[in-house]
């Protein structure tokens, strides 16, 4: 684990408690702290230690849910900013994003999301086979097509979310690393703190932005959030002769150009949910994902011990017994090596002229996941003062400090600027149908 960048003891009373610290924790605490607002964030291991450092860096507003868009937009225009304010090089470039279609089908499931990016005067194009050839240099085969969106941008995450973190604090914000928040302080519907490893903080608001670790920690106060977290492989390779200057995918494989002049690569293919609790507990709420991509996911029966839906993972603990925040600082899965594999046969198909493709880095990572592919923004209604930002579906970073500016003024109890009705927490036990976002 990396050295501790944030140490000390939490403060004895803060406005605003954040639990989680990954790219919706910092960017809320940064926004908050503009506004002058004493926030605390707690981080059980590192900032940016889980999916917010191991995620491929993509920023785009292309394929993206209707909804999402009008805040994925807001969050391109903040990325720059940000980028400025905090003064570090963080590998922003907008370099583009394009998806290659292998079929009819695929270019009809892009020109669906044509019509959506036209309603917020996108620049996304389609392109035809001899353009998508043109784009992308030395294919070993001819794509039907393309979509494309010039202005989409990429970043290195393990540099961008430690540097917004030191941009935070410079703001104002506490930052308390290797430290657990174990459960909320409640009485008469409101909330009156929570309680840490390192002793009681009180607080009128908390916001829960803990990803993959959300559902555990809330469910402990009696609120249910459907959230799963699957598995996925990513690798980087060596500086290499450039391909592309932004990140493309298709079904076999995801490219991504980093700043150090190599890729970062991740299959095609299943992703690997262990089964545990939740995952029965919430089945229902999956069946409409399972069924538009019924080989999308791969399963096994359980999970390591520790993980957040392990069989073993304590579900009650008390505010002075060790958590399961504490027993696990960092979620850390290996890179699968059947997928390693994928990704080096994939890539040396595309590319057969670097031969075998030379990976220098390799890692896992665990997506939370919400069964209509859309995150959880809201206000808790059965607890004052109570907020949560998680299940960002695989797609939080891009618009991360979108949702951060967002979450900070639901907080503040100001107007967001964006229609948050999608992001309910209350869809999943109102009777709404599960409306499942774009798999694009
Ligand atoms: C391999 C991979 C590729 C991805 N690619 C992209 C991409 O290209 N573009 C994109 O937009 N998105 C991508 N994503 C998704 C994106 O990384 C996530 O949606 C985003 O990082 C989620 O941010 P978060 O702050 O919600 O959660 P996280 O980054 O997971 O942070 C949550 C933090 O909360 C902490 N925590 C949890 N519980 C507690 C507690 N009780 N007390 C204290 N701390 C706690 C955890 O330790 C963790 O650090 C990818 C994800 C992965 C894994």
């Amino acid at each position: 684990m990396d050295p501790i960048q944030h140490p000390g003891s939490p403060p004895k009373t803060s406005e605003v408690v954040i639990v989680g610290g990954g790219i919706i924790g910092v960017t809320t605490a940064l926004f908050l702290a503009k506004q002058n607002i004493p926030v605390t964030l707690l981080e059980k291991g590192r900032v940016a230690a889980e999916q917010s450092s191991r995620n491929w860096g993509w920023i785009r507003k292309q394929g993206r849910d209707a909804d999402e868009l009008p805040i994925v937009i807001e969050a391109c225009r903040l990325w720059r900013q940000l980028a400025e304010e905090c003064g570090e090089d963080i590998g922003l470039d907008q370099t583009g994003v394009t998806y290659l279609a292998n079929s009819d089908k695929d270019m009809a499931g892009f020109e669906e999301f044509m019509t959506i990016a036209a309603i917020h005067a996108l620049d996304t194009r389609l392109l035809d086979a001899d353009e998508t050839g043109k784009l992308i240099k030395g294919m070993s085969r001819k794509f039907k097509g393309a979509m494309t969106t010039p202005s989409d941008m990429r970043a290195e995450p393990w540099l961008a979310v430690p540097a917004l973190a030191r941009l935070a604090v410079r703001k104002g914000v506490k930052i308390v690393e290797n430290c657990a928040a174990r459960t909320l302080e409640i009485s008469a519907g409101r909330i009156r703190g929570v309680w840490t490893e390192a002793g009681y903080i009180e607080a009128s608001s908390v916001l829960v932005a803990g990803g993959a670790w959300s559902s555990l920690f809330l469910r402990r106060h009696g609120v249910s959030i459907p959230q799963l977290s699957v598995r996925v492989t990513v690798a980087a390779t060596e500086p290499m002769p450039e391909i592309y200057a932004g990140a493309a995918a298709d079904e076999h494989i995801a490219f991504r150009r980093r700043q150090d002049g190599g890729y970062t690569l991740a299959p095609g293919g299943s992703n690997l949910l262990y089964l545990g609790p939740d995952a029965f507990r919430h089945a229902t709420k999956y069946l409409p994902a399972l069924m538009a991509n019924p080989l999308g996911t791969r399963y096994l029966p359980f999970a390591p011990s520790g993980y957040p839906d392990s069989w073993s993972a304590p579900r009650v603990w008390t505010p002075d017994s060790l958590s399961p925040f504490e027993r696990m600082r960092v979620l850390n899965p290996a890179a699968e090596p059947s997928r390693l594999r994928s990704i080096e046969r994939n890539f040396g198909r595309l590319f057969p002229q670097f031969e075998k493709v030379r990976l220098k880095a390799e890692w896992g990572g665990m997506i939370d996941a919400m069964p209509d592919v859309v995150p959880v923004v809201d206000k808790v209604r059965a607890v004052g003062g109570l907020f949560v930002a998680t299940g960002m579906s695989g797609h939080g970073f891009g618009i991360g400090p979108g949702i951060g500016r967002v979450v900070s003024d639901l907080i503040q109890g100001n107007e967001t600027g964006h229609g948050l009705s999608r992001f309910r927490l209350s869809r999943f036990y109102d009777g709404s149908a599960v409306r499942l976002g774009p798999a694009l």
